[in-house]
């Protein structure tokens, strides 16, 4: 049997039996911040995640449905002004476009990652660090629901001059024969589980011939596991897409389904275990992450009882990330010292299995930074800090040391310490341009 997805947008939220029992304000709070930010959510989320019981502070509404918090006050007083006058389109969408670049919609300088090659920027691929390339195929830039704290939600909105995407495979193709050091492949979006298995294998077919020999792994990116698992059991070409990753694995590749999940909630489902079994089953390796969410997921029980279900159901926990800035993020954000407080009383608390996973880790412009600790240094108060990756792979593995700031929610906002004028990596280092690569 197969499963029939039905999305909700703006457009048609209303048609969610559940949606009758919300409050007015909570309405007002869907029409007003889902105009400015994405807002998509479908069956299996409604049914099977959320506890409408609950709704006030249920997770994974907060992490699908818009909520009044998610904009700054004055943002959502001028988006709720227009609405209440019957402004027209026009007006609205100046007004949305204008609140929209005010959040930073392209965060951690990612322009600077699109490689050149024979002057043709190749959009739908991203390398930062020497041995991954990121890979946008551009029919897989949507997924099956939205995160109301996506940093990639540009690229849902219709920005489509900040859109990552390439049509061609074959442009990749001859990047990656020029560039012999990559190792991995990471298929990201949006979600690349949204392609079909038709589509998604003629991507990765491509990958599999002899040329590519120095492609040793094949990483997907996917939220398809939290929001649709169906695409892994009873969609129409559920069979293709796990027989799909079975060649992979045939033809000596690694293949890492890197999973998204922010909230233990998403894999308590009959479906969802199912879905980890039969991927699982293809000799397929599951590696989790999530942001760290004010309002979803900012207490140490909740992480440390997601690592071990995840390990229980045979997933390898990988990383925890610090709440990008951009989009909603005064409404996720938390304090640096309290994202490692949160870190470490979960982490003390499982197995040594779980432990495989690192963070908190910022993914800035020049690489991964994770957030060791604070300590105080002959009486100065610090935060202890180092590159997970690197822009430079020298770099990586140093510990270095900031101003504590308690209020310090990001990397730039962060100084040296001891009254040093510039960081260890930033000593004459020339920031790179666009379009620049630098492994130095
Ligand atoms: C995180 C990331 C990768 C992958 O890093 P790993 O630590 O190998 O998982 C690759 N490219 C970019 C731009 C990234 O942010
Ligand atoms: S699944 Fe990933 S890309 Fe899609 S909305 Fe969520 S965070 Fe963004």
């Amino acid at each position: 049997m197969t499963k029939q997805l039905k999305t909700y947008t703006l457009h048609n939220y209303k048609s969610i039996p559940q949606i009758a029992n919300l409050s007015d304000e909570m309405i007002e709070a869907i029409e007003v911040v889902g105009r400015v930010l994405p807002f998509k959510t479908n069956n299996y989320v409604i049914d099977e995640l959320i506890d409408w019981t609950q709704i006030d502070d249920d997770p994974i509404f907060t992490l699908t449905f818009p909520r009044k918090g998610m904009l700054e006050k004055k943002h959502y007083n001028a988006v709720k002004k227009l609405l209440d006058q019957g402004a027209d389109q026009a007006t609205l969408n100046k007004k949305v476009h204008e609140i929209r670049m005010e959040l930073n919609p392209n965060p951690a300088g990612q322009e600077h990652n699109v490689p050149e090659m024979n002057n043709i920027k190749l959009k739908g691929v991203q390398h930062k660090y020497s041995e991954t390339v990121l890979f946008f195929p551009s029919q897989g830039q949507t997924c099956h629901a939205y995160c109301s704290f996506c940093f990639r939600w540009p690229q849902f909105s219709g920005m489509s001059n900040l859109k990552f995407a390439m049509k061609e495979t074959s442009l990749l193709a001859q990047y990656l024969l020029r560039n012999n050091k990559v190792t991995d492949v990471l298929f990201t979006g949006g979600d690349p589980m949204t392609m079909s298995t038709q589509v998604l294998a003629s991507y990765i077919n491509v990958l599999l011939r002899s040329e590519f020999r120095n492609i040793h792994t094949i990483r997907i990116g996917t939220k398809a596991l939290s929001y649709w698992p169906y695409r892994f059991t009873k969609d129409k070409d559920s069979k293709e897409l796990l027989k799909l990753f079975e060649q992979i694995i045939k033809a000596g590749k690694n293949l890492a389904i890197q999973a998204h999940f922010n909230h233990p909630a998403e894999l308590k489902t009959f479906e969802v275990q199912h879905a980890i079994k039969q991927i699982r089953a293809t000799g397929a390796q599951i590696r989790t992450q999530s942001p760290l969410l004010k309002n979803i997921n900012d207490k140490p029980e909740i992480w440390a009882e997601m690592w071990r279900k995840q390990v229980d159901l045979g997933c390898i926990p990988y990383y925890m990330f610090v709440a990008r800035d951009t989009g909603s993020k005064r409404y996720f954000e938390l304090p640096l010292d309290k994202c490692w407080d949160i870190f470490r009383k979960a982490y003390r608390q499982v197995s040594g299995l779980c432990r495989t996973v690192r963070g908190p880790s910022m993914s800035c412009e020049p690489g991964k930074i994770q957030v060791l600790g604070v300590q105080e240094v002959k009486g100065e108060k610090v935060y202890v800090l180092r590159f997970l990756q690197g822009r430079n792979a020298k770099w990586v593995d140093i510990p270095f040391f900031a101003k504590y700031d308690p209020e310090a929610t990001w990397f730039d906002q962060l100084e040296p310490a001891f009254g040093e004028e510039k960081f260890f990596f930033e000593k004459g280092r020339k920031k790179p341009k666009a379009n620049e690569i630098l492994f130095e």
